[in-house]
């Protein structure tokens, strides 16, 4: 008998949570091989999210639903980190709680690495329907532009729904940066995967938790989190500008030679170059604050959650954990 673990993230789903359970138990009644746990992670919700977790515990079979409540809003990927590194089962999935992750996919997932060999089954939404256009568009010039730039490989419409394997599980935990960019992190420690094509669904209840704004933030942190480019190219701009202000002064110099007695009034072009240059120097800057930024919250060691209660009985001592 093997067990899959499902790390639930939440945050203000108070309607989710059993909805959510009972739609695992009714695919589960169909797969008498497996046994499973649901691991709630509430991340610093301000609603009933884990009361309402503490109440489906108790009224579920002994042990088949745990819950671990974060300090405060640490994000969905640090939730789905402490869900990770408390994890026990043999396969582990994550999916979100309004049901947006159809359970019943759950059967192909497992049949991907039961029988066919994979090490992880990962869903991949076909359709973006209901979804605003600008926002499909802006998502499909990031996969391009991220899939060219970094050793990634992110396919549009991957979502962090996903069965694993025990190993891939370890590799994941074993990546200790705070700034985490799941689907990077999935792509990074690769492994066999395989893609479970399904149709957007809509959310069981509440609401969505992110704004364009947000999804804009998502997408440049994880660039930044996986590019170094900026970081090349500002080299490259470098060597361009040397090369122009040579041309320039050669330029200059043929001038001179050939008409001698031209009045020289530099002033339009000095302005032209100081600007030019004084910005460069700014943008400059700012990529490699971008980076420096970075730098500075991972080196602060900071464990990526703070946990205020929980009832997971199988206390692995973790080094991110302890507070320095
Ligand atoms: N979530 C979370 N912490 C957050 C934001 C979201 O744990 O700070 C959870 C949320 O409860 C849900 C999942 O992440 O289970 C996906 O969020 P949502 O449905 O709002 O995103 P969408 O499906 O609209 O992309
Ligand atoms: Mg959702």
């Amino acid at each position: 008998m093997k067990t899959i673990e499902l790390i639930v993230p939440c945050y203000n789903e108070e309607k989710c949570i059993e909805l959510f359970y009972n739609a695992v138990r009714e695919v589960f009644a169909k797969l008498p091989d497996f046994d499973f746990i649901i691991t709630y992670v509430d991340d610093g919700s301000r609603d009933n999210t884990l009361n309402e977790m503490k109440r489906t515990a108790a009224a579920a079979v002994e042990g088949t639903v745990q819950y671990i409540a974060l300090s405060r809003n640490f994000g969905k990927e640090s939730a789905i980190y402490a869900g990770l590194s408390k994890s026990t089962g043999d396969y582990v999935a994550l999916m979100d709680a309004d049901l947006q992750h159809p359970p019943k996919l759950l059967v192909q997932m497992i049949d991907a690495i039961e029988k066919e060999g994979y090490d992880r089954a990962t869903a991949r939404r076909v359709s973006r329907k209901g979804e605003p256009l600008i926002r499909s568009a802006f998502s499909k010039a990031f996969y391009s532009v991220i899939n060219h730039v970094t050793v990634l490989d992110l396919i549009s419409g991957s979502t962090d729904y996903c069965l694993m394997k025990r190993t891939v599980v370890d590799s994941i935990v074993s990546m200790p940066e705070r700034e985490r960019f799941t689907k990077g992190i999935y792509s990074w420690v690769g492994f066999k995967n395989k893609w479970i094509e399904y149709e957007n669904v809509e959310r069981a209840a509440g609401h969505t938790k992110w704004s364009f704004l947000g999804l804009l933030r998502y997408a440049y942190n994880g660039f930044i989190a996986f590019a170094t480019t900026p970081l090349r190219g500002v080299v490259y701009l470098g060597i361009v500008i040397t090369i122009v202000s040579f041309w320039y002064a050669v330029s200059i110099g043929i001038a001179a030679v050939r008409n001698p007695l031209a009045p020289r009034t530099g002033y339009n072009s000095i302005m032209i170059v100081l600007l030019f240059l004084g910005g460069v120097i700014i943008t400059t800057l700012g990529v490699i604050g971008e980076y420096l930024a970075r730098i500075y919250m991972e080196v602060k060691n900071r464990p990526i959650y703070i946990e205020r209660e929980t009832n997971v009985e199988t206390e692995k001592d973790k080094p991110q954990k302890q507070s320095d």
